[in-house]
C-alpha cells in the first residue's frame, strides 16, 4: 500500500494539533496507578464501559496495596460489566501484589519494568508512559492500527510494525499526542465501518482509495447518523477526576 511522505505526515499532525491542541486519554484516573489499571481493564473493551466501572473501584481501592488487599472476588464485583472481567481482576491483584513487593508501591516508569507486570504488554506499557510520564510513546490500538493502515500515514502488517513507521514519520514534536490524535480520529472520524471523509481534516492527505465524498450517496447516509454529527475532531474531556487528577500528580497536561 502507498504510503504518506514525511512531509504530508507532518502536515496531517500539524492539523491533528490544531483541530485539538491538548489531546489526552478519555479514561479517568486519579494517579499513576490507576491509570494503570483503567488501561488494563480497557483491553478489548470501551473506555465509557471503564469509565462507568471504576468510579465505585477507585474509591474504595486506588493504590497497590488498598488493590492487594481488596482480593480477586471483591474486585470482580467491580468490574463485571466489563469484558473478559475475570482475567483482568486476576491480573490486577497479581500487578498490585508485584508493585507493592517490588516497586515499592509506585508503578514504574520503564518500558522493561511495565511489561513484567502481570497482564501489562508493549500496548499498556507504552499508554501508561505516555500518559502517566510523559515520554514520546506510541500505542497502537484498533483505531491507530486502522487510521494508519487507511491514510497510509503507517501502513503494516502488524501493530508494532505500524509503530515502529509512526514512530519514524511522525515529527518529534508531536509524537507526545500523536497516540492520542490518532485514536480521536479513528473513533470519532475514520470509524471502521463508515469513514466521515468529508469532516476529516486529512482528507487530502490521506492515500485510501474509497475515501468517500459528500456526494456519496452512502456517505451522505453515514453522515446522517446521529454519531457523525460530531465535530471533525473533538476536543478532549476537560473536567472530571482524569484531567485534575494527572495534572496535580503529574503538574501536566497529558
Ligand atoms: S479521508 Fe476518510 S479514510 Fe482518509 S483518514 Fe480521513 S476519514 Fe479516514
Amino acid at each position: 500500500m502507498a504510503a504518506m511522505t514525511r512531509a504530508a505526515a507532518a502536515e496531517a499532525f500539524r492539523r491533528f494539533q490544531d483541530a485539538a491542541p491538548d489531546p489526552r486519554t478519555e479514561l479517568h484516573y486519579k494517579n499513576h496507578f490507576t491509570l494503570l489499571v483503567a488501561v488494563v481493564l480497557s483491553a478489548q473493551a470501551t473506555d465509557a464501559g471503564v469509565n462507568k466501572a471504576t468510579p465505585a473501584l477507585f474509591a474504595v481501592a486506588d493504590t497497590p496495596a488498598k488493590m492487594a488487599e481488596l482480593g480477586e472476588e471483591r474486585l470482580g464485583s467491580y468490574i463485571r460489566t466489563i469484558g473478559l472481567w475475570r482475567a483482568k481482576a486476576k491480573n490486577i491483584i497479581a500487578l498490585s501484589k508485584a508493585l507493592v513487593l517490588e516497586h515499592g508501591g509506585e508503578v514504574p516508569s520503564t518500558r522493561e519494568e511495565l511489561e513484567k507486570l502481570p497482564g501489562v504488554g508493549r500496548k499498556t506499557a507504552n499508554v501508561v508512559l505516555n500518559a502517566a510520564f510523559g515520554q514520546p510513546t506510541l500505542a497502537v490500538d484498533t483505531h491507530v492500527f486502522r487510521v494508519a493502515n487507511r491514510s497510509g500515514l503507517a501502513p503494516g502488517k502488524t501493530p508494532i510494525a505500524v509503530e515502529e513507521r509512526l514512530m519514524k514519520i511522525v515529527p518529534t514534536k508531536y509524537l507526545h499526542g500523536a497516540h492520542h490524535w490518532l485514536i480521536l480520529h479513528g473513533r470519532y472520524v475514520c470509524k471502521a465501518r463508515a469513514p466521515d471523509c468529508p469532516k476529516c481534516v486529512i482528507a487530502d492527505l490521506c492515500l485510501f482509495k474509497d475515501k468517500r465524498t459528500a456526494k456519496d450517496p452512502e456517505n451522505a447516509a453515514a453522515n446522517r447518523r446521529p454519531e457523525s454529527r460530531r465535530a471533525s475532531m473533538p476536543a478532549p474531556p476537560t473536567s472530571g477526576k482524569a484531567g485534575k487528577s494527572r495534572a496535580a500528580k503529574t503538574g501536566r497536561t497529558a
